[in-house]
Order: C-alpha cells, then sequence, then structure tokens
C-alpha cells in the first residue's frame, strides 16, 4: 500500500472519520504509521483476584450487579462486582457510565487497573475493559496500545485501522543508514513499527522504543554536527590579541575577575584570533558576572577597530547594559550607543550615522539590530543575552551585515542540564561561569502560607529601612496576561496605599510602553523607588545590587527554574538577601518547592525541573515540539553519547546524506532549529 494513501481510501473511513482524523492531523497512511501509542495496557500477565496487590493490575473476570449512579452534579459513579472463582472484587469508574451496557453477563473480560485501598476496602479503580475471548484468539494482542485520543475516533476503530496497515508497517523502508543499524544492533524501521503497533512483549516495545529515540536523537545530533561544519567552513575576522587593552581593562574593574570570568574571557579571546567565526555559549547562573565578560572581549574588539553589537531580548534590559558597558568602556574612549524602539527622529538618524561610519563602536539594543535597516562599518563580534533563539536565518541576517561572519556569544543564565546542552547546542562551543563573585551570601529562601502577610510585610519594611529595596513579584492567577496585569494592578493600589505608606512604590509590567517601562527601572535602580511591584518582566537579567528583599506570590505556579531566576534579582551584593515563596493556598508546599529553598544551584535545579516536569515543561512546549522527539528521553545520557558518537562516526565515514531522502529531510529541518534556549 502506498505510504501516501488518503486514509479516506481505507475501510471503516467515511466522511466523517476522515475529518476527525485530519482534526488530529492525520491525513495519510504515513501519518497513522507514524502515530505512535501512547502508553500500554497489558495483559499478559493477568492475576486472580485472591492473590492481588495493590498497584497496577490486571485480572480475568465476569462482571455481576453492575449499577450507575450520580454522587454529586456531573459526577457518576458505575460499579461492578468482578468474580474469576477465586474471590471477588469491587470495581469502580468515574463518569464512564456506558460500561453498564459494555459488561454482558456470563462473559469474562481482561480488567487493567489500579488496586487500591478506598473507603476502607480494597477496590479496582478505573480499570480498562478487553474481552477476554477477543484477546485470546487474537495472537500476541495481551498488551493493547493504547493511542493519544482523537475526537470522533473510538479507540477500537483506530486500532483497527491501524491493523489493517500491518502489511504497509512490515514492508517499512529503513530510513538509518545500514551500517549504523547493524553497528548499533538496532531493529530496522519495520521491526521497529511493527512493535510498537502490535508488541509481543514489553522488551520488544523496549528494543523498538531504543531504536525510534535514537533515529529521534541521530536526527537532532547530525544537524548540530552539520551546522558546526558549516560554521567552520565561513570566513570570519581574525582579532589579534591585544595583551595592554586585556591588562588596562582588568586594572580598572572595581572588582578582581573571579577564575571562572577570567577562564571563559581568555576562551572567548583565543576564539577571535581564529579566522573561524566563534560559536560559544556563555552559560553561567544568575548573578555570576557575564556583562563583564563580553564587555571585555568588546573592549579586545574595539581596540583592533572592529565593533560590537549587543543583543538584549527587551529595552530594560538593553538600556540597562547599555548603562553597564559604556562604564566599562568610556575610559577607554570607546563610544557606546543604545538603539531600540523608543529611539526615534533626528536622534536615531544620527546614531544610524554614527554606526554606519564606525563613530560608534559598541552598539546595544534589541532584535532591532539585526532586522531594521542598521549599517555596520566592520561588524566583528555579536552578544546575544538571555536570547531564546537565534538560529540559520539570524546568522544569515547577521552575515548579509558584514562582509564576513562576525564572531558570536550567546548568553544564558538557564542551566541546562548536560544531556539537554548535547542535544539542543551541540554545535556550540560551551563556556561555564560555574563560580559567583566572591561575597556573595546565599540567598534566604522561605516558603510562606499566604496568611500572616503582616509579619512578611514587617520583613521587608525592616530591610527598607536599612536603605535596601524590594521587589513584589505577582502575576499567575491564571494563564491570561491581562490578568496577571489587573493583579499587579491592584497589588500596587492596595500596598502603595495601605501596608506601604510611607515607601516609595513603584509598578512594572509588560503593557507599559517602553519609555514608561525604562522609567519606573531607572529610578528603582538609582534607588528614588523602595518597591517595585511587577509580574515577571523582571526575571531577566535586570541588575539591582542593592535590592536585597523579594516576595513572590503564587509561587507554586511558577517552575523552579523561572523561581530561581526571579529569585536571581537579589543576592547581588555583599548584603545578606531574602526571598520569600508565598504559596497559592495554606496547604503542605510540594516537594518541588522545597527544593528550591534548600538549593540555590541552578543547574540542580534544572535537572529536578526536567526530571519532575519533563523538557516540554522545562522549556517551552512549542520548543520541545519543534525538536519533533515522540520516543527519544533527553534524560537518557548514555543514549544520547552513544548516538552522538553514531553521528560523527556517520560524518566521518564520507557517506552521502542525501542517498538517505527522509533522514536528510529531516536534518535539513533540525538545522534550522537546533540553537534553541
Ligand atoms: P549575570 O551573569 O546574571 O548577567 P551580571 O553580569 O549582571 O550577572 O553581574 C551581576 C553583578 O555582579 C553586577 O552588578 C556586576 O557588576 C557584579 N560583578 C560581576 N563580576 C564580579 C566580580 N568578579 N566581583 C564582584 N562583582 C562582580
Ligand atoms: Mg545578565
Amino acid at each position: 500500500m502506498n505510504l501516501s494513501l488518503p486514509l479516506r481510501e481505507l475501510d471503516g473511513v467515511g466522511d466523517k472519520i476522515d475529518e476527525a482524523l485530519a482534526r488530529a492531523s492525520l491525513r495519510t497512511v504515513k501519518d497513522l504509521v507514524h502515530y505512535l501509542p501512547r502508553t500500554y495496557d497489558d495483559y499478559s500477565h493477568p492475576s486472580t483476584i485472591q492473590d492481588l496487590k495493590p498497584g497496577k493490575v490486571t485480572i480475568i473476570a465476569q462482571a455481576e450487579s453492575i449499577e450507575t449512579r450520580p454522587v454529586r452534579r456531573g459526577m457518576r459513579i458505575t460499579t461492578a462486582v468482578l468474580t474469576d472463582g477465586t474471590s471477588k472484587l469491587k470495581a469502580v469508574w468515574f463518569n464512564q457510565p456506558y460500561r453498564a451496557t459494555q459488561l454482558k453477563p456470563g462473559e469474562r473480560y481482561m480488567f487493567s487497573g489500579t488496586f487500591e485501598f478506598s473507603y476502607n476496602r480494597y477496590q479496582l479503580t478505573n480499570p480498562s475493559v478487553e474481552q477476554a475471548k477477543k484477546l485470546e484468539h487474537e495472537a500476541g494482542a495481551e498488551i493493547v496500545p493504547v493511542y493519544r485520543s482523537i475526537k470522533g475516533v473510538k479507540p477500537q476503530l483506530l486500532r483497527k485501522l491501524v491493523a489493517s496497515l500491518r502489511p504497509t508497517i512490515t514492508m517499512l523502508g529503513e530510513t538509518l543508514p545500514d551500517s549504523i543499524v547493524s553497528s548499533h544492533e538496532l531493529m530496522s524501521n519495520a521491526q521497529a513499527h511493527v512493535a510498537l503497533h502490535f508488541p509481543e512483549s514489553q522488551e520488544h516495545i523496549a528494543r523498538a522504543k531504543e531504536r525510534v529515540g535514537f533515529e529521534e536523537l541521530f536526527e537532532l545530533l547530525l544537524a548540530s554536527a552539520l551546522n558546526k561544519q558549516a560554521n567552520s567552513r565561513l570566513e570570519g575576522w581574525g582579532i589579534a590579541f591585544d595583551k595592554d587593552a586585556a591588562r588596562g581593562f582588568v586594572s580598572r574593574l572595581p572588582f578582581a575577575l573571579t577564575g571562572a570570568q577570567r577562564q571563559a574571557a581568555w576562551q572567548i579571546i583565543q576564539d577571535f584570533e581564529s579566522r573561524i567565526p566563534m560559536n560559544r555559549l556563555l552559560q553561567g547562573d544568575v548573578g555570576s558576572g557575564k556583562t563583564v565578560v563580553a564587555g571585555m572581549a568588546a573592549n579586545q574588539a574595539a581596540q583592533q577597530g572592529y565593533q560590537s553589537a549587543f543583543m538584549a531580548p527587551t529595552e530594560i534590559l538593553a538600556s540597562q547594559h547599555a548603562e553597564t558597558l559604556s562604564q566599562l568602556l568610556t575610559p577607554f574612549g570607546i563610544h557606546v550607543g543604545l538603539l531600540t524602539g523608543s529611539v526615534k527622529g533626528a536622534a536615531r538618524a544620527t546614531l544610524l550615522q554614527r554606526i554606519a561610519s564606525g563613530d560608534v563602536q559598541v552598539i546595544v539594543g534589541t532584535h532591532a539590530l539585526i532586522q531594521k535597516k542598521v549599517e555596520y562599518h566592520k561588524l566583528g563580534f555579536v552578544v546575544i543575552d538571555e536570547q531564546h533563539r537565534f538560529g540559520v536565518a539570524q546568522r544569515q541576517a547577521l552575515l548579509d551585515k558584514s562582509e564576513r561572519m562576525p564572531h558570536l556569544l550567546a548568553m544564558t543564565a538557564t542551566p541546562i542540564p548536560r544531556s539537554l546542552a548535547l542535544t539542543v547546542y551541540g554545535e556550540l562551543d560551551v563556556s561555564v561561569l560555574d563560580e559567583l563573585p566572591a561575597g556573595r551570601k546565599p540567598i534566604e529562601t522561605k516558603i510562606w502560607a499566604p496568611t500572616n502577610t503582616e509579619l512578611l510585610y514587617a520583613q521587608v519594611d525592616s530591610e527598607l529601612t536599612k536603605g535596601r529595596q524590594a521587589y513584589i513579584i505577582c502575576s499567575l492567577i491564571d494563564d491570561n496576561p491581562e490578568n496577571d496585569v489587573k493583579s499587579v494592578e491592584a497589588e500596587y493600589k492596595k500596598l502603595k496605599s495601605t501596608v506601604f505608606t510611607h515607601r516609595r512604590v513603584g509598578l512594572l509590567h509588560g503593557k507599559l510602553t517602553p519609555a514608561e517601562k525604562e522609567n519606573v527601572m531607572q529610578e528603582f535602580a538609582d534607588g528614588s523607588l523602595d518597591i517595585l511591584v511587577s509580574t515577571t518582566v523582571v526575571e531577566v537579567g535586570v541588575d539591582v545590587p542593592n535590592a536585597t528583599v523579594m516576595i513572590i506570590e503564587n509561587a507554586d505556579r511558577f517552575g523552579l527554574s523561572q523561581l530561581h531566576q526571579l529569585r536571581g534579582r537579589v543576592g547581588r551584593s555583599s548584603h545578606q538577601s531574602y526571598c520569600y515563596l508565598v504559596v497559592s493556598d495554606s496547604s503542605k508546599p510540594s516537594a518541588r518547592l522545597k527544593e528550591i529553598e534548600k538549593s540555590q544551584d541552578g543547574f540542580y535545579l534544572a535537572e529536578v525541573d526536567l526530571r519532575l516536569r519533563g523538557p516540554g515543561e522545562v522549556y517551552g512546549r512549542a520548543q520541545h515540539g519543534a525538536l519533533n522527539l515522540q520516543v527519544a528521553n533527553l534524560g537518557d545520557a548514555k543514549l544520547i553519547s552513544r548516538v552522538q558518537k553514531a553521528a560523527q562516526d556517520f560524518l566521518a565515514s564520507g557517506q552521502d546524506l542525501l542517498q538517505y531522502k527522509q533522514l536528510a529531510a529531516q536534518v535539513e529541518k533540525n538545522q534550522r532549529l537546533t540553537t534553541l534556549n
């Protein structure tokens, strides 16, 4: 059967079913072949009722005295007594009244569900049901695939449709190079898909998942490796090391660089000397001092006649960076310019002209730096701070602005577990700032019940009395940013007019104009505000060292990495800092939240987050979705390093990727998006 055959052509698919399938993006035979089960119901090892142990169980039994009754509004309970000759057991279903008609007296069924203690007795909760007779007839059907449900298509029909494709699946062509399949002892593409759709044993499924996961990772890692290769073929600028400039820069700093900062700066300066453009990630926990490292490199570039562009995700951050960099670099005769959407009219025209002539050597701004009609004189170095995506398209835009490919430094405070970094950042060299500047004290972090706010505000006020400043972060009532703004405004009014009438309180959220935002931020930075009530727009990068206390409302609604980022706005000086995590209700705080109370280590917290919430939640659904991983587990470091070696071996073997059509297409897609944050 042709893989591109529309599903409409299959027996059992009428217009209605066809439309329902299309809504789930299933249009052709190929789509359905690759629609892999979400999980499996395992009927292969049934127990007898008398031998059951609590947990997930499967039994073969008949059902008696089935009844459905409403318990409260919108909730109906169906119960049945199950017997298998050894004993009896109550089964309970919530909101599945059709069970009453499905279960025929005298018939034997397989029930698979959770055997648990509830209301003083053991019961089987929400078991799935299969006819025992049917399972016994179909060889190898004791493990039943469970597909993600599709509205308007019954699970039985979906399974029937897939079953009708079995001959096609058995004949699927190989998609990986044969050399890899054999040297890594993988199932063939066809074997793996047969195993996933028509499993014979758990072991069979595991082997199939290994094969499919391997392939998904191979597509990703090969894309990274090819990007790296392509980068190394580009012509870049060799920027000579200027020893005096480096000495001068370090000696004028008000502090000594940490060892990690010195090493990162050294790595960058060495990359500069090469004609191969640098493509480096500077990863450092919040407050580890990334900006000064980039500033030191920009000084090197400027002394050799090259311009640097410094890109930040928000205008607030851009203007803060412009301020920091001009303090660092003006003493060396370097002109720093700030280019954002708010710079308009004659001022903009003048600035653009000065950038084009090379009079401004360091240009700080938002994305506008590469998107709009900005012409550079000689762009040698590009820094991307806290950016979410910088892929092939953006790199091309940079090349268009510069005769040669500038050296590229991406900076991020999002700690990425090593396994994940290898897959999504495979093409980048990495420098890590794993050391905080000397004298920093751990931020005292406390989970706070929503009651007892008086004491909480008193704690904040005592810090203000000492001359320190405070952030109050409140948002995330639900997923609607409009409501977040409402809540932050309400909180601001309340605090200003009741608890903190004697303090200067400011308000910051995403709906303010850029000029308003900058104003408020500036006031907070120079100390004319005591308290900043804000949404999470302060999350990345903002640096006000005098702020030592933060309250985060509804803290349980945030991910650990995000809380860690937010908390990183305090603890930026040698003063003791405090962070209060106010939970949404008074019930016991989650284990997840307790982790952040205990730990200040962004990498550790990211690992915990990854384990507890999965990569989709941690790195954004859309971004994780773009990675196209159905099966591969990004936590599986062993598999990842195996696959990485396979990708390198494949490249070294000199085989032509284009002879593997499907692989080549997926790799090409991945090459466009491997730089994720
Ligand atoms: P991040 O890595 O989070 O971007 P920043 O670059 O904003 O951190 O630096 C945080 C603060 O630490 C800034 O106020 C900066 O001036 C200061 N800082 C950076 N390096 C050092 C150092 N080696 N010693 C002391 N303070 C430092
Ligand atoms: Mg920063």
